[in-house]
């Protein structure tokens, strides 16, 4: 298995007639959310480009729950995290510890907002949004080299000459 990049105009952009994930035949559509701008958690400042990609029933039902399933488990952890956090610092003022958990609760939020999906595509779909360019160009990431070739043979051959 070896991964490429490729950049195409999201206008442009068509994948096989089939799962990215698995080959099966499509039946269902996933949204690749490709985010980019500053992101100060309570405000953020990020435009985002989507690209529609094709699933089949079952790997798209894998890639909705392992997503609320890690997303649970992290919230669990930023809670627990931050009820620590909070109560050393009720009890004991500021400690380096209490201020390295509240670092670490905002670090693990960002990490679930700007990587933890796209991660999840790629390796649960093969195929991820990474950034797109001013020039419109949109990044695209595939576990499988040999799908990003076909797509981005089957996009150019869609592009305006
Ligand atoms: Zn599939």
């Amino acid at each position: 298995m070896s991964p490429k990049t490729i950049d195409l105009p999201p206008s442009s952009i068509t994948f096989p007639e089939r799962c990215t994930a698995c080959g099966e035949a499509p039946e269902t559509q996933r949204t690749l959310e490709i985010k980019k701008g500053i992101d100060l958690i309570l405000f953020d400042f990020q435009s985002e480009v989507e690209v529609r990609i094709l699933v089949c029933r079952s790997c798209g039902r894998r890639r909705k729950w392992t997503g609320i399933l890690v997303y649970a488990v992290l919230v669990a952890g930023v809670i627990t995290t931050g009820v620590t956090g909070y109560m050393k610092l009720d009890n004991e003022g500021a400690t380096p510890l209490s201020l390295g958990l509240f670092a670490l609760f905002f670090a693990m939020i960002y990490f679930a907002r700007n990587r933890l999906e796209g991660w999840l595509d790629r390796v649960l779909l093969g195929v991820s949004g990474v950034t797109f360019s001013d020039s419109g160009n949109v990044r695209l990431r595939f576990e499988e080299a040999a799908l990003a070739d076909e797509v981005e043979k089957m996009s150019s051959s869609r592009q305006l000459p």
